[in-house]
């Protein structure tokens, strides 16, 4: 993009929630201003994955996935378009007792500016943002192309697919995820993602398999010293339990209970009876019945060991720009979607303001608007992550007895969090050019 030449020909790596968000967001802003705007995303797997169960939306990303029009979709979709949650509870496993909630409603029951929590599975989000794509004039999106490299070339950023075929345009955004390509073979081959050392062991339960009173409204995180488990219903109608224990896991042991596409059927069950073991082993003396039940039930448990990028790698090349995970991956909180999309949003809103900029400036303004929110959730996801290790016993007592005061003395800090709304929040704008400064001047000069 030279000065006063927006880019009209985009590439975005990846169809995650942060490449889509950020194809719908560039849509919005950039069209009245760009006549003949092309947006292509570029998606490695063939379909959409249906891998990889629920996830919690919280009132920050419901407002952002309002504002691209995708919240509309998941209502539209009926019970599968996800459950509300109010709170997350949190119990201790050892006692069955509560221990406090993260609320997603503020004391008179409300949601923070309208929105609540959700809980919905991964393929139904992403199902409800395609319906979107497909709508919009100038996005296509193109399955089954793997980006393996990039280079920028006469003022145009070429990217390299795996199957040998190139796709040139006037920007790429790196929407790859945590292990991103454009990342780690152009942009910043240094920083590479790492292991945090813990891993998800996943499963969808259905309700009406759990005898046991269930102990939660929608949502709970239960603690114990051997790791935490999520369980959360993920429909409206509370048919489906989606259970996600959190758990230490060295990085020898990955490969040993790693399910993967064309291993035989002997392989395939090992594998699943060694982490119905494992669950069993760390959550089965629980004082919460219906954990128990869903422990020593036959669910199959999935295994997503979770990794996360360093703070402070390179973003940006010329024409190039990294958002969402690949910029930024960090131990999975509630929030970590939300930046993804918040990425999205603000990206968007900069590059139509700077438009007839260069993008070296967009990319500035980008990033001095972003880093220092980034790397202080970095921190506090890497704070909150430490307390899924295994403990010993009294370590254990004391992260449970501590949690309650934890979780008051950042009530307010969570509360203004839930209130953030990329689209209304000061961007900076560009500075005048020199031909518009000494016109200015000029004008004040000969002014009568
Ligand atoms: C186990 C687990 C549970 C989580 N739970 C939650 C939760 O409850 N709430 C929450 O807010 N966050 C949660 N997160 C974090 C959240 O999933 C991520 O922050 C979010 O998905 C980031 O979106 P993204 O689009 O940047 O990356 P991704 O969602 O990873 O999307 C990347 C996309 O790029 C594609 N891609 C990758 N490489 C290439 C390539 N070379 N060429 C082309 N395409 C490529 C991928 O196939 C994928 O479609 C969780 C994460 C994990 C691992």
């Amino acid at each position: 993009m030279d000065s006063m030449h927006p880019p009209h020909d985009i590439i975005i790596v990846g169809a995650g929630i942060a490449g889509i968000a950020c194809a719908l967001a560039l849509s919005q802003e950039l069209s009245p201003f760009v006549p003949g705007l092309k947006i292509t995303i570029y998606e490695r797997h063939d379909i959409l994955s249906t891998s990889g169960g629920a996830i919690n939306l919280t009132p920050v990303a419901q407002r952002h996935l309002a504002q691209l029009g995708v919240l509309e979709e998941l209502d539209r979709m009926g019970p599968e378009g996800g459950a509300e949650v109010d709170a997350v509870g949190l119990y201790s496993m050892r006692s069955g007792r509560s221990v406090g909630s993260i609320d997603f409603v503020d004391h008179r029951g409300n949601g923070y500016g309208g929105f609540k929590g959700r809980r919905v599975m991964r393929i139904v989000l992403s199902m409800a943002m395609m319906s979107l794509v497909e709508r919009a004039s100038n996005i296509d999106l193109v399955f089954g192309k793997k980006v393996v490299g990039g280079e920028e070339l006469n003022n145009r950023a070429v990217v390299q697919f795996q199957d040998g075929s190139k796709a040139i345009g006037d920007l790429v955004i790196g929407c790859d995820g945590v292990h991103s390509a454009v990342r780690t073979q152009w942009i910043d081959p240094e920083c590479p993602s790492q292991y945090t050392g813990i891993s998800f062991l996943q499963a969808t339960i259905p309700s009406d398999t759990i005898s046991s009173r269930i102990h939660f409204k929608s949502s709970a995180l239960n603690i114990s010293r051997h790791g935490s488990m999520l369980t959360s219903y993920c429909d409206r109608d509370h048919e489906q339990i989606f259970a996600a224990a959190i758990v230490q896991f060295s990085q020898e042991d990955l490969c040993y209970y790693r399910l993967e596409p064309g291993q035989d059927w002997s392989t395939q069950n090992r594998i699943k009876c060694a982490l119905r073991r494992e669950m069993q082993d760390r959550f089965s003396k629980t004082a919460i019945p219906c954990i128990r039940e869903m422990v020593d039930s036959k669910a199959d448990w999935m295994l997503y060991p979770v990794y996360q990028v360093q703070p402070g790698g390179r973003w940006c090349g010329n024409r190039v720009i990294l958002l969402g995970d690949a910029a930024h991956a960090m131990p999975p909180r509630d929030e970590s979607a939300a930046y993804a999309l918040d990425d999205a949003i603000l990206f968007a809103r900069i590059l139509a303001r700077f438009r007839s900029e260069p993008l070296s400036e967009v990319f500035d303004a980008y990033e001095r608007l972003r880093r220092d929110t980034i790397n202080r959730a970095f921190k506090e996801s890497r704070r909150m992550w430490e307390r899924n290790r295994d403990m010993g016993l009294l370590e254990g007592r004391l992260k449970e007895w501590m949690m309650p005061f934890y979780l008051r003395s950042h009530r307010d800090e969570r509360e203004a969090a839930w209130e953030f709304d990329a689209t209304k929040i000061t961007i900076p704008t560009p500075a005048p050019s020199e031909d518009l400064v000494s016109l200015h001047s000029f004008l004040k000069e000969h002014a009568p």
